[in-house]
């Protein structure tokens, strides 16, 4: 099989982003946006070898963030002439793919398009079809139509030896980009399918791409046995009654479904794993200050709690009258404002053990983000 190498473009300074640096070394999530691209290409175990391009600036910490896997060259004052740079360090037969650092949401299947494009036609660019109709500005406006219009992404896969002839031959001319330069000088490209999440973070609010990452669901469930003499505790408020759950620890249903559902939506254990309920330290234990510890622990690995909801089934008491208090209270330990917990509360209408006042139960839900 031939060699296959990636040219990933970093040398930019990144400055419409307006971010106080590189907007590549910008961490998202606890990754740079460069590892994040790079981690697409080394878990295909397609690559044979990897450069990435980098300015002067930059050098020392792009060589920091991915040198275990890449060589760093230098770049120039174009991305033109910084693709020239790195294909100077490459020789022999093979298939190289050249990508923008910045474009951390390409497809395994996109890449897999763009090799099998060179290794058939000699070029695989990935593009994706408009949507929309396409108009080119200027003192006549042309309508480009929307037939045959692609949107052009990187990767963008070359026979190694074309793509070096063609740009031996560029000049001091500019081009858009490498697909554009093998166009000209050596034939026309072969387009392959690209895919529609692989945008470029150009500007800072371009970041909110990774938002779709970032968000998280979980869902978590409890239920106790409700009996005389024991107080009845619901998300950390004393609610008058002739009865109380039982349980190991002061039984507050709703605050342990809220938990779990926490730690779920963090891909934790449960809270029976974390806080056992055959250990004496949680004998009678004040389950709020259970769910303070469960919020430190995700804390911990840069999880915030963004909303709760839960419903409550219990036949008696009426609930409408306290849940304020409960929102204020979970509020408080969950550190998260009022109008992002829900918790509403349902009678089972007499049927089952909710509705023989054996027990009460609670299902809960919560997203979370990773910071
Ligand atoms: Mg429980």
């Amino acid at each position: 099989m031939e060699k296959i190498y990636l040219i990933l473009t970093c040398a930019g300074k990144g400055e419409r982003a307006k971010l106080d640096k590189n907007k590549l070394l910008y961490k998202v999530n606890g990754k740079t946006i460069l590892e994040k691209t790079l981690s697409v290409f080394l878990e295909s175990k397609l690559i044979d070898k990897i450069i990435v391009t980098s300015s002067k600036e930059d050098f020392n910490e792009i060589e920091n963030v991915c040198g275990k896997f890449a060589t760093v060259v230098l770049g120039g004052s174009t991305r033109t002439q910084s693709v020239k740079n790195a294909l100077d360090k490459l020789d022999g037969e093979g298939i190289v793919l050249i990508h923008d650092g910045a474009r951390p949401f390409l497809s395994l299947s996109t890449i897999n398009n763009c090799i099998s494009g060179a290794r058939e036609f000699g070029s695989g660019i990935a593009c994706v079809k408009s949507k929309n109709t396409v108009i080119k500005d200027g003192d006549k406006k042309e309508y480009l139509g929307k037939e045959n219009i692609y949107i052009v992404q990187t990767p963008q896969a070359f026979n190694l030896k074309d793509i070096k002839k063609a740009y031996s031959q560029i000049g001091d001319e500019s081009f858009n980009d490498d697909g554009e330069i093998y166009d000209k000088f050596i034939s026309p490209i072969h387009i392959v399918e690209g895919n529609i999440e692989n945008e470029k973070i150009t500007y800072k609010e371009d970041l909110e791409l990774f938002n779709k990452e970032k968000v998280r669901f979980g869902t978590g469930f409890d239920c106790h046995r409700l009996v005389e003499n024991r107080k009845l505790i619901l998300g950390g408020v004393e609610i008058p009654h002739d009865k109380g759950l039982l349980g190991h620890s002061d039984a507050d249903v709703l605050t342990h479904a809220i938990m779990d559902a926490i730690l779920s939506a963090s891909a934790k254990r449960d809270i029976g794993y974390y806080f056992p309920d055959n250990d004496q330290k949680y004998k009678d234990a004040n389950s709020i200050k259970l769910l303070e510890e469960v919020i430190k622990m995700i804390e911990k690995e840069d999880f915030k709690v963004t909303f709760i909801s839960a419903v409550i089934q219990a036949e008696k008491p009426k609930l409408s009258g306290y849940i304020e208090k409960i929102k204020d209270s979970l509020s408080k330990t969950l550190k998260l404002e009022k109008d992002k917990i829900g918790i509403s509360a349902t009678t089972l209408e007499g049927l089952g053990f909710v509705g023989r006042e054996e027990g009460i139960c609670v299902s809960a839900n919560a997203t979370v983000i990773k910071n």
